[in-house]
């Protein structure tokens, strides 16, 4: 298949090509024509599916062939998103891709000033992407206007509810018309998420590229809290201790990966690795011979592991854990195949406990802690709970002193 036998016009194919991409992923085979034929979509998918460019072609598409006649302060496609960074996301897409077409998009979140917002508004838009709190601001202040509003794009809209957003997303769907399309893209989909879906979607398309979660259940996890500079001796330790047979270990940069497999040599240890700036002859080598089972250790990062299709593999080692959460099912889907016991264990420093509440977020569990005798952390890891936020240890109550000792040295100061 190929986008432009989905029926795409050319300068959405050219510029697709130009931008490397040869044929549509599962989601967007299946998204591209229901978009095109205005049909309500929803869709369970994760970053890396290639879900944005899912929605964002067809989109264009349908604008491009309807022509620009977007009035003032009016938007023709609302695409709501959780995060700022998600909103610059997407938007760059809708950029990418609609390069060559004669359409107005803009972007609108929080936390900088709601003016420039206010004047890309004026004269219309054929496409906003906004995070819900910003785009009710300026509703509000009657910058934006949604009588014109066609299709209405809820993207990661379980992180939305994570965040709490469910609220200013009620105020934002009671404020659009009741006739439009709705594209839903979820990773995962909780009973509020369906139960959202319910009230806001008519005879939608299910398209659910990579079920999600199940694969993580039947897997044992846990989580061994330890100070940064000790992974690498604590990996060894674990090694010896737990016997492990093959182990795929993820470290989050390409150095790092390096590096590990040098200690390990150190120490005797082999290991092979793959990341990106290893060519692809000698990745795929290490990976044969870590599947025949020659080299018992592969470290990899995850751009380089994505789509390992490897059988019986029982254990992963998260010696860092992911910076994006989903890549945490991604790597600890590498185990447990077929219905196989797997394990996955994470190393996880202070610093990494954000990256943790959101795994915990994402997988909705409390990952286990079980620390490990003589590598008990100096930095403890700050505990998380059920709503994946880190909860703080109480302040030191502040010298009492402090500003009177400034007063004094200012005081003998200005006696000089
Ligand atoms: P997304 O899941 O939308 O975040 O997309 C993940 C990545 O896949 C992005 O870097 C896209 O540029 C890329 N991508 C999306 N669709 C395709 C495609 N059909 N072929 C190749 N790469 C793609």
């Amino acid at each position: 298949m190929s986008f432009a036998s989905l029926g795409l016009i050319d300068p959405l194919v050219r510029t697709l090509d130009a931008l490397g991409y040869a044929t549509p992923t599962p989601v967007q085979a299946q998204a591209i024509p229901a978009v095109l034929a205005r049909r309500d979509v929803m869709a369970a998918a994760q970053t890396g599916t290639g879900k944005t460019a899912g929605f964002a072609v067809p989109l264009l598409h349908r604008l491009t062939m309807e022509g620009p006649q977007v009035a003032s302060n009016c938007v023709r496609v609302l695409v709501l998103v959780p995060t700022r960074e998600l909103a610059e996301q997407v938007h760059d897409s809708f950029k990418a891709y609609g390069g060559a077409l004669p359409l107005r998009t803009h972007v609108a979140y929080g936390g900088v000033s709601i003016n420039p917002q206010m004047m890309k508004l004026r004269k219309g838009l054929d496409v906003l992407v906004a995070t819900p709190g910003r785009l009710l601001d300026l509703h509000r202040q009657n910058a934006v206007r949604f009588e014109q509003l066609q299709t209405l794009v809820l993207d990661e809209a379980d992180r939305m509810l994570d965040l709490g957003f469910a609220r200013e997303l009620d105020a934002v769907f009671s404020a659009l018309p009741a006739k439009r399309q709705t594209l839903l893209f979820s990773a995962t989909f909780s009973d509020e998420i369906r139960a959202m879906a319910g009230r806001l979607l008519t005879d939608p398309l299910s398209i659910e590229v990579s079920p999600r979660n199940s694969t993580v259940q039947k897997i044992r996890q846990w989580v061994v809290p330890v100070d940064k500079k000790r992974k690498a001796e604590l990996f060894m330790h674990l090694l010896q201790k737990k016997r492990w047979g093959q182990v795929l270990v993820f470290v989050k940069t390409r150095k790092g990966v390096e590096v590990l497999v040098d200690a390990l040599a150190a120490h005797g240890v082999a290991a092979d690795s793959i990341h990106g700036d290893k060519p692809q002859p000698a990745r795929l080598r290490a990976l044969e011979r870590f599947k025949a089972g020659q080299c018992k250790i592969l470290v990899a990062t995850d751009v380089a592991a994505r789509g390992l299709d490897i059988d019986d593999l029982p254990q992963v080692v998260n010696f860092d854990l992911p910076i994006v959460a989903e890549d945490y099912i991604h790597r600890t889907g590498r185990t447990g195949r077929a219905g196989n016991a797997g394990e996955a264990v994470s190393l996880v420093c202070a610093d990494e406990v954000g990256l943790l509440a959101a795994i915990e977020v994402l997988t909705r569990q409390s990952l286990e802690r079980i620390e490990e005798a003589g590598f008990e952390p100096e930095h403890r890891v700050p505990a998380t709970n059920s709503a994946g936020h880190i909860v703080k240890k109480p302040k030191k109550p502040k010298k009492p002193r402090v500003k009177d000792e400034v007063s004094t040295i200012d005081v003998r100061f200005a006696r000089r």
